[in-house]
């Protein structure tokens, strides 16, 4: 048996070791990082709502009542501000209902062993979040994978798996590692056709994608077609948290039957203050104009990006992946970024398929266009440095 120190040299002889980087003061398109003013290219606080006066000061008021909940929802940490958000969000998702939940990973887990579990089937794109997967594997149920995106696959899946049980398709709205979009217009026919719930992860859509912020399903104008809406409050919204939008009725039975959501402590006065006001800022004319703002910066950043060579994966959205391929040169390319103030994550196994490390690159709608200028001249005189472009 390995000791877990060979198990750690092992990672770094891989180049897969992993260690944390320390943020001083507050996040921003900049931010100080271990002591060097640097931009910030890996934050999903897309909207830069993080920082954000409105929402710092509904938090600054909730503290009123208190720093802790005290307990899960229901015992007795039930308070009306967690109430109120999930009025916001329904309202705001246009759905029934909607249940709050501690994190996107504690929803995705909870909701979908929830949904279903031992004889059900789960069909989930395999480049789906690993909370997903996780909540697969809790679930208990028979677990397939679809090639990415690829509708024709799952639906041979669909007629050939599945039995009597309840039959489950998960996917990402925005997949987190690749900026792409799941087919959710189809991917509705067929949860019709195959009389499966759709559920979908909108981490990364949330307050960001669709004329009015309302996420992946809005751009397809598939908003009701939806069974359960994922979301999280802790990227676009720029908070903390996450939630299901959904009916009242499978609302009802997530209270009953997600473990995560039955058996965690409940968000804190605070966190629930500053969602409902990040709700607001998503949903008015402030909103609109960070969307644009954020639309023509992933257009810049892009097009200066593919204009020098780089593969940016297919991306559509504001996470654009830069594909390097081996693991130890994209950790090069990020810390030669670092040295040139950009602060560049490497993604490698097991976040992505060995062979397939990339930089991740988010744009936010705070970053200057000039600074996107800059990031991307520094990012082309790595890359040709490194041999990722000529
Ligand atoms: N789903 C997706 C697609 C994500 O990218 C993430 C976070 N990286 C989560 C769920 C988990 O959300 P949270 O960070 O709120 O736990």
């Amino acid at each position: 048996m390995q000791t877990f120190a060979e198990e750690l040299q092992a990672l770094r002889a891989e180049g897969l070791y992993r260690s944390m980087r320390t943020i001083h003061g507050a996040q921003g398109g900049r931010v100080e990082l271990d002591g060097k003013d640097v931009l910030l290219l890996c934050s999903n606080n897309y909207l830069g709502l993080a920082d954000h006066p409105v929402l710092k000061q509904a938090a600054t008021d909730a503290i009123g009542f208190g720093v802790g909940s005290g307990a899960s929802r229901l015992v007795c940490g039930n308070m009306d501000l967690h109430e109120r958000l999930e009025a916001r969000i329904a309202a705001f998702k246009g759905t029934e209902r909607a249940l709050v939940f501690n994190s996107g990973y504690a929803a995705n887990t909870g909701i979908i062993s929830a949904l279903v579990g031992r004889g059900d089937a789960i069909f989930s794109d395999r480049l789906n979040h690993a909370s997903i997967v996780d909540g697969a594997l809790l679930s208990r149920a028979n677990f397939h994978r679809y090639p990415h995106r690829d509708t024709a696959a799952l639906e041979r899946l669909l007629q050939e798996k599945g039995g009597n049980g309840r039959r489950l398709i998960v996917t990402d709205g925005v997949f987190s590692m690749d900026g792409d979009i799941a087919p959710l217009d189809k991917l509705v026919q067929l949860a019709r056709r195959y009389h499966a719930l759709l559920m979908v992860d909108d981490a990364h859509g949330s307050g960001v994608l669709g004329d009015t912020g309302r996420g992946s399903a809005e751009l397809f104008g598939v908003l009701d077609g939806i069974d359960v809406q994922m979301g999280t409050l802790g990227k676009g919204f720029g908070s903390f948290g996450a939630y299901a939008a959904a009916s009242a009725e499978i609302c009802d039975y997530l209270v009953n039957k997600a473990r995560s959501f039955i058996f965690s402590t409940s968000l804190p006065p605070a966190v629930l203050a500053a969602s409902i006001a990040a709700i607001d800022v998503v949903d008015s004319p402030e909103g609109e104009q960070l969307r644009r703002r954020l639309a023509s910066n992933v257009a810049l950043f892009k097009e200066r990006l593919q204009g020098a060579g780089f593969d940016t994966m297919g991306s559509e959205t504001q996470i654009v992946p830069i594909f390097v391929g081996p693991a130890e040169a994209t950790m090069e390319f990020s810390r030669e970024l670092l040295e040139r103030g950009v602060f560049v994550q490497g993604i490698r196994p097991p976040t992505v398929p060995a062979g397939s490390c990339r930089l991740r690159c988010t744009i936010m709608a705070t970053h200057e266009p000039a600074e996107l200028e800059g990031a991307a001249e520094a990012i082309i005189e790595v890359g040709i440095k490194l041999g990722v472009i000529s």
